[in-house]
């Protein structure tokens, strides 16, 4: 069975032209699918009978597990997805947030099972690798989501009109460009006019700085683009955000403003964990200035969402303001990111979800509590 949610527009319309199919079916079949929100293909009434009837036999439409859906007091939600690993039958989890504001609804997709990255302040991180997810196990997060809020709401249709998710942001479990075909295939399939239909600029990916697909992007789905830097400096960062030794900050600096040159956004939003007393004084915020003055940039502080055994620190309130009021002195945008959530564990960098780590070295770690 050949699963179709794995497919962009592109890629469904060449498994129906090798079906001896015409590939316009492959809008046809995406409006069903994801406007529409139904996968019986007994509904699909502009797709012919017979055609149906071949689906059916040789395509699926396979969606990822629910295993848990929580509701936070603020209105926020919660997702846990299973995503198991068929190879060697051993089962873990992910998790996808929903964060409903004012103008805009959230939702944070996650692109991998854990993550190989290591970056020290990061749950995710400390819980080892398992495995890349497929485009239907990213793209499903977000249909499971839309569905079951617009169920929520009362909805019987998903008219692309009624849009509760407006925006999507690649900041869930994982490091979206070390899934790169599966993350963009993903995206295309929320971009597509036929699907989603979301703008770039309301789609973000967030990456900790993988340089060489910095470029691709730019070049094959341009979105708007966070960058995890959270230190000032190379002896820093190498430290707390390892792949920094492989792409340190100047090339990194360098990628954003090649990326610039493409995005739908002209400024690249520069994420920043605020860890006290590692890397929140004053001097960490005028050394930020200095490596950063190249790029087009705003800021985003994200207070430090503290785990156990994590061995940091949140910064005090104050010393949040006074780092936030240095870059805005200096002419910058900064937003402090507000915890949502938080009775439902659905903060940044606080989504376990659950990994069964392949690379066995997160036994160097005392393991962290799922959830
Ligand atoms: N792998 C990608 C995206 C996922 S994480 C990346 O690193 O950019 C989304 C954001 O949350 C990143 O900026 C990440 O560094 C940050 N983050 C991770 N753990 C955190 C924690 N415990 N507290 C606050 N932010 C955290
Ligand atoms: Fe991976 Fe991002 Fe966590 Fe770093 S911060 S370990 S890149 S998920």
């Amino acid at each position: 069975m050949t699963n179709l949610l794995n497919f962009n527009q592109q890629q469904l319309a060449d498994y129906f032209v090798g079906i001896g199919e015409k590939p316009f079916r492959a809008k046809q079949l995406m409006r069903w699918v994801y406007q529409q929100g139904t996968l019986d293909l007994a509904q699909m009434t502009d797709i012919a009978k017979v055609l149906r009837e071949k689906l059916a036999n040789e395509a699926s439409f396979d969606l990822p597990d629910v295993q848990k859906e929580l509701i936070s007091d603020d209105g926020t939600r919660k997702w846990l997805i299973g995503a198991n690993n068929q190879k060697d039958g051993t089962s873990s989890s992910v998790e996808t947030v929903f964060i409903p504001e004012e103008d805009r609804g959230t939702l944070c997709i996650s692109s991998q099972v854990g993550c190989a990255l290591e970056c020290t302040f990061c749950s995710t991180g400390r819980q080892g690798f398992n495995r890349n997810l497929t485009v239907s196990e990213i793209i499903g997060q977000l249909w499971i989501a839309n569905q079951s809020l617009h169920q929520a709401d009362g909805y019987d249709m998903l008219a692309p009109t009624d849009r509760i998710i407006s925006n999507v942001v690649m900041m869930g479990m994982g490091e979206p460009l070390a899934n790169y075909d599966h993350v963009v295939s993903a995206m295309q399939i929320m971009l597509d006019d036929y699907a989603y239909g979301l703008s770039r600029r309301r789609v973000t990916l967030s990456t900790s700085g993988l340089v060489p697909q910095m470029d691709r992007l730019k070049e094959d789905c341009p979105v708007a683009l966070a960058v995890s830097l959270h230190a000032p400096n190379d002896a820093l960062r190498d430290e707390i955000v390892p792949i920094n030794k492989k792409y340190p900050i100047k090339e990194l600096m360098a990628a954003c403003n090649r990326y610039l040159v493409k995005a739908p956004r002209d400024f690249v939003t520069f994420e920043y964990v605020m860890l006290d007393g590692v890397n929140d004084t004053v001097a960490h915020a005028h050394q930020l200035l200095e490596v950063v003055k190249s790029v087009n940039c705003k800021f985003n502080l994200i207070p430090f969402n503290p785990f156990p055994n994590s061995g940091y620190g949140t910064s005090t309130p104050n010393h949040i303001r006074v780092f936030r009021d240095i870059l805005i002195h200096a002419g910058y945008v900064v937003t402090v990111r507000k915890t949502r959530g938080e009775d439902i564990d659905a903060a940044c960098g606080q989504l376990a979800g659950k990994v069964l780590d392949k690379t066995n070295r997160s036994v160097k770690y005392i393991p962290i509590e799922a959830g």
